[in-house]
Protein backbone atom coordinates (compact mmCIF):
# COMPACT_ATOMS: atom_id res chain seq x y z
CA UNK A 1 0.00 0.00 0.00
CA UNK A 2 1.52 3.35 -1.31
CA UNK A 3 1.76 6.03 1.97
CA UNK A 4 -0.75 8.86 2.11
CA UNK A 5 0.60 11.92 3.04
CA UNK A 6 -0.85 15.59 3.63
CA UNK A 7 2.04 17.31 1.63
CA UNK A 8 4.91 15.93 -0.28
CA UNK A 9 7.74 18.61 -0.98
CA UNK A 10 9.67 17.27 -3.84
CA UNK A 11 13.51 19.12 -4.28
CA UNK A 12 15.51 20.26 -0.86
CA UNK A 13 17.08 23.34 -1.62
CA UNK A 14 16.24 26.66 0.31
CA UNK A 15 12.81 26.75 -1.20
CA UNK A 16 11.41 23.17 -0.36
CA UNK A 17 12.98 23.06 3.28
CA UNK A 18 11.63 26.44 4.02
CA UNK A 19 8.51 24.81 2.46
CA UNK A 20 9.14 21.80 4.90
CA UNK A 21 9.91 24.10 8.40
CA UNK A 22 6.39 26.09 7.69
CA UNK A 23 4.62 23.04 6.82
CA UNK A 24 5.92 20.70 10.03
CA UNK A 25 4.93 23.35 11.97
CA UNK A 26 1.56 23.59 10.76
CA UNK A 27 1.32 20.01 12.36
CA UNK A 28 1.34 18.47 8.54
CA UNK A 29 4.30 16.36 8.77
CA UNK A 30 5.72 16.96 5.45
CA UNK A 31 7.68 14.05 3.23
CA UNK A 32 10.45 16.08 1.71
CA UNK A 33 12.01 13.60 -1.15
CA UNK A 34 15.29 15.53 -1.13
CA UNK A 35 16.94 14.18 -4.15
CA UNK A 36 20.22 11.77 -4.17
CA UNK A 37 23.55 13.04 -5.78
CA UNK A 38 23.98 12.36 -9.65
CA UNK A 39 26.98 12.97 -11.75
CA UNK A 40 25.36 15.83 -13.30
CA UNK A 41 25.99 17.71 -10.02
CA UNK A 42 22.94 17.17 -8.51
CA UNK A 43 22.31 17.44 -4.70
CA UNK A 44 20.41 17.39 -2.24
CA UNK A 45 20.19 20.72 -0.84
CA UNK A 46 20.30 22.18 -4.12
CA UNK A 47 23.21 24.39 -5.29
CA UNK A 48 24.48 26.51 -2.14
CA UNK A 49 25.69 22.97 -1.51
CA UNK A 50 27.97 23.50 -4.41
CA UNK A 51 29.10 27.40 -3.26
CA UNK A 52 31.83 28.18 -0.39
CA UNK A 53 31.27 30.93 1.85
CA UNK A 54 27.48 32.36 1.54
CA UNK A 55 27.42 36.55 2.52
CA UNK A 56 24.09 37.48 1.26
CA UNK A 57 22.26 35.48 3.35
CA UNK A 58 20.40 37.97 5.79
CA UNK A 59 21.05 36.62 9.51
CA UNK A 60 24.71 35.65 9.19
CA UNK A 61 26.94 38.92 9.22
CA UNK A 62 30.03 37.09 9.20
CA UNK A 63 28.90 34.95 6.35
CA UNK A 64 27.95 30.93 5.97
CA UNK A 65 29.16 28.58 4.19
CA UNK A 66 26.48 27.33 1.71
CA UNK A 67 27.11 23.63 2.54
CA UNK A 68 26.35 24.70 6.62
CA UNK A 69 23.43 26.59 5.72
CA UNK A 70 21.69 23.83 3.94
CA UNK A 71 22.83 21.45 7.16
CA UNK A 72 20.99 23.88 9.12
CA UNK A 73 18.15 24.14 7.13
CA UNK A 74 17.44 20.31 7.36
CA UNK A 75 18.20 20.34 10.61
CA UNK A 76 16.23 22.60 11.61
CA UNK A 77 12.82 21.18 9.01
CA UNK A 78 13.64 17.64 11.12
CA UNK A 79 13.44 19.27 14.54
CA UNK A 80 9.68 20.48 14.09
CA UNK A 81 8.63 17.10 12.07
CA UNK A 82 9.62 16.84 8.42
CA UNK A 83 10.26 13.73 7.13
CA UNK A 84 13.09 13.24 5.01
CA UNK A 85 14.31 10.59 2.19
CA UNK A 86 17.48 11.05 0.54
CA UNK A 87 15.68 9.94 -3.18
CA UNK A 88 14.48 10.73 -6.30
CA UNK A 89 10.62 11.37 -7.51
CA UNK A 90 10.79 9.11 -10.75
CA UNK A 91 7.33 9.70 -12.17
CA UNK A 92 3.95 11.73 -10.70
CA UNK A 93 0.74 11.41 -11.84
CA UNK A 94 -1.09 14.83 -11.02
CA UNK A 95 -4.47 13.54 -13.30
CA UNK A 96 -6.67 13.11 -9.78
CA UNK A 97 -6.42 13.37 -6.16
CA UNK A 98 -4.32 11.87 -4.30
CA UNK A 99 -1.76 12.91 -6.84
CA UNK A 100 0.46 9.70 -6.85
CA UNK A 101 4.41 9.86 -7.12
CA UNK A 102 7.11 7.31 -7.67
CA UNK A 103 10.62 6.84 -6.17
CA UNK A 104 13.07 4.09 -8.06
CA UNK A 105 11.33 2.05 -10.68
CA UNK A 106 9.13 4.48 -12.48
CA UNK A 107 7.60 1.60 -14.18
CA UNK A 108 6.16 -0.34 -11.03
CA UNK A 109 2.29 -0.21 -11.04
CA UNK A 110 1.43 1.12 -7.56
CA UNK A 111 3.30 4.54 -6.84
CA UNK A 112 5.57 4.61 -3.76
CA UNK A 113 3.67 7.74 -2.16
CA UNK A 114 0.08 9.11 -2.23
CA UNK A 115 -0.25 13.16 -1.61
CA UNK A 116 -3.09 15.36 -0.95
CA UNK A 117 -1.05 18.04 -1.96
CA UNK A 118 2.47 18.26 -3.76
CA UNK A 119 5.18 21.28 -3.41
CA UNK A 120 7.39 21.43 -6.02
CA UNK A 121 10.69 22.91 -5.22
CA UNK A 122 13.18 20.84 -7.65
CA UNK A 123 15.60 23.87 -9.05
CA UNK A 124 17.23 24.64 -11.87
CA UNK A 125 20.69 23.66 -12.70
CA UNK A 126 23.28 26.24 -14.13
CA UNK A 127 24.51 25.10 -17.64
CA UNK A 128 28.07 24.00 -17.28
CA UNK A 129 31.11 23.85 -20.03
CA UNK A 130 31.92 19.89 -18.86
CA UNK A 131 34.81 20.60 -18.80
CA UNK A 132 37.42 18.66 -16.24
CA UNK A 133 37.96 20.56 -13.22
CA UNK A 134 34.65 22.78 -13.68
CA UNK A 135 33.22 21.45 -11.06
CA UNK A 136 35.99 20.49 -8.19
CA UNK A 137 36.71 24.56 -8.80
CA UNK A 138 33.26 25.78 -8.09
CA UNK A 139 33.60 27.96 -4.83
CA UNK A 140 37.28 27.91 -5.46
CA UNK A 141 37.33 30.41 -8.25
CA UNK A 142 35.02 29.22 -10.79
CA UNK A 143 31.15 30.41 -10.44
CA UNK A 144 27.97 30.69 -11.89
CA UNK A 145 26.77 33.34 -9.52
CA UNK A 146 28.52 36.73 -9.96
CA UNK A 147 25.65 38.19 -7.01
CA UNK A 148 26.69 35.94 -4.77
CA UNK A 149 30.27 35.64 -5.47
CA UNK A 150 31.47 38.84 -7.27
CA UNK A 151 32.37 40.26 -3.74
CA UNK A 152 35.39 37.52 -3.57
CA UNK A 153 36.98 38.94 -6.46
CA UNK A 154 38.23 42.55 -5.78
CA UNK A 155 40.97 43.81 -7.66
CA UNK A 156 41.51 40.43 -9.93
CA UNK A 157 41.51 40.21 -13.24
CA UNK A 158 38.54 37.36 -13.94
CA UNK A 159 36.56 36.31 -16.98
CA UNK A 160 32.81 35.68 -17.95
CA UNK A 161 31.62 33.21 -20.36
CA UNK A 162 29.07 33.75 -22.58
CA UNK A 163 27.40 36.13 -24.63
CA UNK A 164 23.40 36.66 -23.68
CA UNK A 165 22.14 38.84 -21.02
CA UNK A 166 23.57 37.03 -18.28
CA UNK A 167 26.85 36.83 -19.26
CA UNK A 168 26.82 40.79 -19.86
CA UNK A 169 24.68 41.57 -16.77
CA UNK A 170 27.21 39.39 -15.00
CA UNK A 171 29.90 41.12 -16.53
CA UNK A 172 29.14 44.84 -15.60
CA UNK A 173 27.99 43.68 -12.14
CA UNK A 174 31.38 42.41 -11.87
CA UNK A 175 33.29 45.83 -12.78
CA UNK A 176 31.83 47.21 -9.03
CA UNK A 177 34.86 44.68 -8.02
CA UNK A 178 37.00 43.09 -10.46
CA UNK A 179 40.24 45.30 -12.26
CA UNK A 180 39.41 43.71 -15.36
CA UNK A 181 36.84 41.61 -16.90
CA UNK A 182 37.13 39.24 -19.96
CA UNK A 183 33.81 38.31 -21.67
CA UNK A 184 34.89 35.21 -23.81
CA UNK A 185 32.15 34.39 -26.18
CA UNK A 186 31.67 31.37 -29.14
CA UNK A 187 30.72 33.67 -32.03
CA UNK A 188 31.48 37.51 -32.72
CA UNK A 189 27.84 38.57 -31.86
CA UNK A 190 26.53 38.55 -28.61
CA UNK A 191 23.01 37.38 -28.09
CA UNK A 192 22.22 40.22 -25.21
CA UNK A 193 19.45 42.62 -25.68
CA UNK A 194 21.24 45.56 -27.26
CA UNK A 195 20.71 48.37 -24.88
CA UNK A 196 23.12 45.96 -22.48
CA UNK A 197 25.65 45.35 -24.92
CA UNK A 198 26.22 49.01 -25.46
CA UNK A 199 26.15 49.26 -22.05
CA UNK A 200 29.20 46.80 -21.71
CA UNK A 201 31.03 48.23 -24.64
CA UNK A 202 31.32 51.70 -23.01
CA UNK A 203 32.67 50.11 -20.10
CA UNK A 204 36.46 50.14 -19.83
CA UNK A 205 36.74 47.63 -17.70
CA UNK A 206 35.40 45.01 -20.00
CA UNK A 207 36.94 43.50 -23.05
CA UNK A 208 36.04 40.85 -25.23
CA UNK A 209 37.48 38.07 -26.30
CA UNK A 210 35.32 36.69 -29.74
CA UNK A 211 35.27 33.27 -31.68
CA UNK A 212 36.26 31.81 -28.34
CA UNK A 213 35.93 28.64 -26.42
CA UNK A 214 37.69 27.60 -22.96
CA UNK A 215 39.11 24.38 -23.74
CA UNK A 216 40.47 23.72 -20.09
CA UNK A 217 40.09 25.49 -16.54
CA UNK A 218 43.70 25.46 -14.72
CA UNK A 219 44.19 24.67 -11.44
CA UNK A 220 44.50 22.26 -8.38
CA UNK A 221 43.02 23.84 -5.34
CA UNK A 222 41.98 27.08 -7.14
CA UNK A 223 41.53 28.60 -10.23
CA UNK A 224 44.67 29.52 -12.21
CA UNK A 225 43.57 29.93 -15.60
CA UNK A 226 42.01 28.90 -18.73
CA UNK A 227 43.08 27.65 -22.14
CA UNK A 228 41.20 29.26 -24.71
CA UNK A 229 41.03 28.26 -28.39
CA UNK A 230 40.08 30.67 -30.90
CA UNK A 231 37.18 28.31 -33.09
CA UNK A 232 38.33 30.48 -36.41
CA UNK A 233 42.10 30.55 -36.30
CA UNK A 234 42.15 27.25 -34.08
CA UNK A 235 44.77 29.17 -31.76
CA UNK A 236 45.21 28.39 -28.40
CA UNK A 237 46.17 30.57 -25.99
CA UNK A 238 46.26 31.12 -22.28
CA UNK A 239 44.32 33.17 -19.96
CA UNK A 240 45.62 34.49 -16.71
CA UNK A 241 42.40 34.91 -14.68
CA UNK A 242 41.87 33.90 -11.06
CA UNK A 243 37.83 33.87 -11.23
CA UNK A 244 35.80 32.66 -13.90
CA UNK A 245 31.92 32.96 -14.48
CA UNK A 246 29.96 30.52 -16.07
CA UNK A 247 27.08 32.64 -17.43
CA UNK A 248 25.66 30.27 -20.28
CA UNK A 249 22.02 29.75 -18.90
CA UNK A 250 19.92 27.93 -16.63
CA UNK A 251 18.06 25.00 -17.27
CA UNK A 252 14.90 24.38 -14.73
CA UNK A 253 14.51 20.82 -12.88
CA UNK A 254 11.41 20.28 -14.71
CA UNK A 255 11.36 17.28 -16.96
CA UNK A 256 9.46 14.66 -14.43
CA UNK A 257 6.77 17.36 -14.91
CA UNK A 258 6.08 17.75 -18.45
CA UNK A 259 2.31 17.21 -19.88
CA UNK A 260 1.08 17.34 -16.47
CA UNK A 261 2.06 21.52 -15.30
CA UNK A 262 2.07 24.61 -17.63
CA UNK A 263 5.16 25.71 -17.95
CA UNK A 264 6.26 29.00 -19.80
CA UNK A 265 8.68 28.62 -23.33
CA UNK A 266 12.18 28.12 -21.42
CA UNK A 267 10.83 25.31 -19.60
CA UNK A 268 9.93 27.35 -15.91
CA UNK A 269 6.63 26.22 -14.17
CA UNK A 270 4.12 28.93 -14.34
CA UNK A 271 2.70 29.74 -10.94
CA UNK A 272 0.30 32.23 -10.59
CA UNK A 273 1.76 35.39 -8.87
CA UNK A 274 1.40 36.24 -6.47
CA UNK A 275 0.77 32.20 -4.86
CA UNK A 276 2.60 29.85 -5.35
CA UNK A 277 -0.45 27.74 -6.97
CA UNK A 278 0.34 25.90 -10.84
CA UNK A 279 -2.15 24.63 -13.13
CA UNK A 280 -3.03 21.86 -10.88
CA UNK A 281 -5.22 22.41 -8.08
CA UNK A 282 -3.13 21.28 -4.89
CA UNK A 283 0.07 21.44 -6.15
CA UNK A 284 2.08 24.27 -5.70
CA UNK A 285 5.62 25.68 -7.13
CA UNK A 286 8.50 27.25 -5.51
CA UNK A 287 12.03 28.39 -5.80
CA UNK A 288 14.43 28.69 -8.56
CA UNK A 289 12.16 25.93 -11.01
CA UNK A 290 9.39 28.80 -11.18
CA UNK A 291 11.73 31.61 -10.91
CA UNK A 292 13.80 32.65 -13.75
CA UNK A 293 14.37 36.63 -12.89
CA UNK A 294 15.85 36.38 -9.38
CA UNK A 295 17.13 33.15 -8.73
CA UNK A 296 18.75 33.68 -4.92
CA UNK A 297 18.63 32.09 -2.11
CA UNK A 298 16.65 34.55 0.30
CA UNK A 299 13.99 34.46 -2.80
CA UNK A 300 13.83 30.72 -2.74
CA UNK A 301 12.91 31.02 0.83
CA UNK A 302 10.42 33.27 0.76
CA UNK A 303 8.42 31.28 -1.98
CA UNK A 304 9.11 28.28 -0.14
CA UNK A 305 7.12 29.73 2.83
CA UNK A 306 3.94 30.95 0.64
CA UNK A 307 3.98 27.64 -1.03
CA UNK A 308 3.67 26.72 3.27
CA UNK A 309 0.99 28.22 3.53
CA UNK A 310 -1.01 28.24 0.38
CA UNK A 311 -0.77 24.39 0.79
CA UNK A 312 -1.71 24.52 4.40
CA UNK A 313 -4.97 26.97 3.67
CA UNK A 314 -5.94 24.80 0.45
CA UNK A 315 -6.07 21.91 2.57
CA UNK A 316 -8.34 22.97 5.01
CA UNK A 317 -10.71 24.44 2.60
CA UNK A 318 -10.88 21.28 0.12
CA UNK A 319 -9.61 18.05 1.82
CA UNK A 320 -9.59 18.48 5.69
CA UNK A 321 -12.43 20.87 6.06
CA UNK A 322 -14.41 18.45 4.47
CA UNK A 323 -13.46 15.49 6.42
P1 LIG B 1 20.95 32.63 -23.09
O1 LIG B 1 20.21 33.84 -23.57
O2 LIG B 1 20.49 31.30 -23.50
O3 LIG B 1 22.46 32.84 -23.50
C1 LIG B 1 23.41 31.83 -23.29
C2 LIG B 1 24.74 32.29 -23.89
O4 LIG B 1 25.70 31.32 -23.59
C3 LIG B 1 24.67 32.45 -25.41
O5 LIG B 1 25.41 33.58 -25.81
C4 LIG B 1 25.31 31.16 -25.90
O6 LIG B 1 26.06 31.32 -27.12
C5 LIG B 1 26.31 30.85 -24.80
N1 LIG B 1 26.52 29.41 -24.65
C6 LIG B 1 25.59 28.43 -24.51
N2 LIG B 1 26.18 27.23 -24.37
C7 LIG B 1 27.52 27.46 -24.45
C8 LIG B 1 28.65 26.62 -24.36
N3 LIG B 1 28.55 25.30 -24.16
N4 LIG B 1 29.87 27.18 -24.48
C9 LIG B 1 30.01 28.52 -24.67
N5 LIG B 1 28.97 29.37 -24.74
C10 LIG B 1 27.74 28.84 -24.62
O7 LIG B 1 20.98 32.57 -21.47
P2 LIG B 1 20.99 33.76 -20.41
O8 LIG B 1 21.94 34.82 -20.79
O9 LIG B 1 21.14 33.10 -19.08
O10 LIG B 1 19.52 34.33 -20.52
C11 LIG B 1 18.39 33.49 -20.32
C12 LIG B 1 17.12 34.33 -20.46
O11 LIG B 1 17.03 35.25 -19.36
C13 LIG B 1 17.10 35.17 -21.73
O12 LIG B 1 15.78 35.26 -22.20
C14 LIG B 1 17.55 36.52 -21.24
O13 LIG B 1 17.08 37.60 -22.06
C15 LIG B 1 16.96 36.58 -19.83
N6 LIG B 1 17.77 37.47 -18.97
C16 LIG B 1 17.43 38.80 -18.94
C17 LIG B 1 18.18 39.65 -18.16
C18 LIG B 1 17.79 41.10 -18.11
O14 LIG B 1 17.00 41.53 -18.92
N7 LIG B 1 18.32 41.88 -17.19
C19 LIG B 1 19.28 39.21 -17.44
C20 LIG B 1 19.62 37.85 -17.51
C21 LIG B 1 18.86 36.99 -18.30
P3 LIG B 1 25.31 31.62 -28.51
O15 LIG B 1 24.90 33.06 -28.44
O16 LIG B 1 26.36 31.34 -29.50
O17 LIG B 1 24.16 30.68 -28.55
Amino acid sequence: MSELHDVVIIGSGPAGLTAAIYAARASLAPLVLEGEPSSTGDQPGGQLMLTTEVENYPGFPEGIMGPELMMNFRAQAERFGAKLETTKASKVDFSERPFKIWVGDPDVPEPSYLAQSVIISTGATSLMLNLPNETELIGHGVSTCATCDGFFFRDQEIAVVGGGDSAIEEATFLTKFASSVTIIHRRDELRASKIMQERAFANPKIKFLWDTQIREIKGAEKLEGVVVENVKTNEKSDLAVTGLFVAIGHRPNTDLFIGQLDMKENGYLVTKAPSTYTSVDGVFGCGDVQDDVYRQAITASGSGCAAAIDAERWLEATVHGNS
